[in-house]
């Protein structure tokens, strides 16, 4: 537990698909100093010593001791034995990525998929603190994800489950970012937000997200959510749809795991009610019915940070069972 580790600080890193982010945490998840760089690399060296620089940098300006380094992973990870075993958008994969940092760190390291650490923020200390069974959405680029069942965070037998993601809602649908078609995340992640906004844009040639995107400003779901709240009608369309797809991946999880909260984080949560109120709509009519009527759709209290802290959380954890 955070408690039991006297007065240290921990260096969470969040590697994501498209950036990494490092921050030097305190034992009440204070963060006291932060990072971020692109997580684009040539090769898995470059992207080593890119991490490596950012937790050095991050230790030195860490006030106290830093105890150790908590990682959460855009990938598939066997937390067990460190290694990362496969990552669509990181050159990462089949790598005994916990030793090696630990070799050019010098100091213990523990991994994890981030999805499971934005969770073990949420749990421990966040928006489902205490919930026995809950599921975490992490909506962004993708749509990373964190499950507890029984008061126990769900890895599965070689450490890889939990990837709502990457469930099947469409039959013959788009090739998703990790080779297999018609996934979760293509239809309800905050990049599907950007895909329906080209659509509508195409469908209303005349609305003012048709004349930003003659301006030559990229369409994004950044772009539409910002035009969504500043009262865009076609913007708002545009998220209801995602909102829609996102509520209908809830139903299956709400009718497999019957849990207390559903919990969504990552960069799409900007989006607000205007994305969560139609997903809520369609958990409260479609799932079965006292299931239904037992979960609560929240927002993640630790918002874009929740991998990161979380990283650090694991860390804490970690370090003080060893
Ligand atoms: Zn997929």
């Amino acid at each position: 537990m955070v408690a039991a580790v006297a007065a240290n600080c921990v260096v969470g890193v969040d590697l994501g698909g498209t950036k990494v982010l490092v921050g030097v945490v305190d034992e009440s998840l204070g963060v006291l100093h932060r990072i971020q760089h692109s997580s684009e690399a040539a090769d898995a060296n470059e992207l080593l010593d890119r991490v490596a620089e950012m937790v050095d940098e991050a230790i030195e300006a860490a006030p106290q001791d830093v105890l150790g380094v908590g990682i959460g992973v855009a990938g598939i990870v066997d937390a067990k034995a460190g290694v990362i075993a496969a990552s669509p958008h990181l050159p990462l994969a089949g790598l005994p990525f916990e030793a090696l940092m630990g070799e050019r760190l010098g100091v213990p390291v523990a991994l994890d998929n981030d999805g499971n650490t934005s969770m073990l923020a949420e749990w421990r200390h966040g928006a489902v603190k205490g919930a026995s069974d809950a599921v975490m959405l992490t909506v962004g680029t993708g749509i990373g994800g964190g499950i507890v069942a029984n008061g126990a965070l769900v890895r599965g037998s070689t450490g890889g489950g939990a990837e709502l993601g990457h469930m099947v809602v469409e039959q013959d649908g788009e090739q998703c970012s990790c080779g297999g078609y018609g996934h979760f995340e293509w239809y309800a992640s905050g990049a599907a937000i950007g895909r329906a906004g080209e659509r509508a844009l195409a469908a209303h040639p005349d609305s003012t997200l048709a004349a930003a995107a003659a301006e030559g400003r990229e369409i994004t779901g950044t772009l539409v959510t910002e035009m969504a709240h500043d009262g865009d009608a076609v913007c708002v369309e545009a998220i209801v749809e995602v909102g829609t797809r996102l509520g209908q991946g809830m139903v299956s999880i709400t009718n497999i795991f019957n849990p207390q909260l559903i919990v969504v984080g990552g960069g799409a949560i900007a989006a607000g009610d205007l994305l969560l109120d139609p997903a809520r709509e369609i958990v409260e009519h479609q799932a079965l019915a006292s299931l239904g009527a037992n979960v609560s759709i929240v927002v993640a209290e630790f918002g874009a940070d929740a991998g990161m802290v979380g990283a650090a959380v694991l860390a804490f954890e970690q370090l003080a069972q060893r």
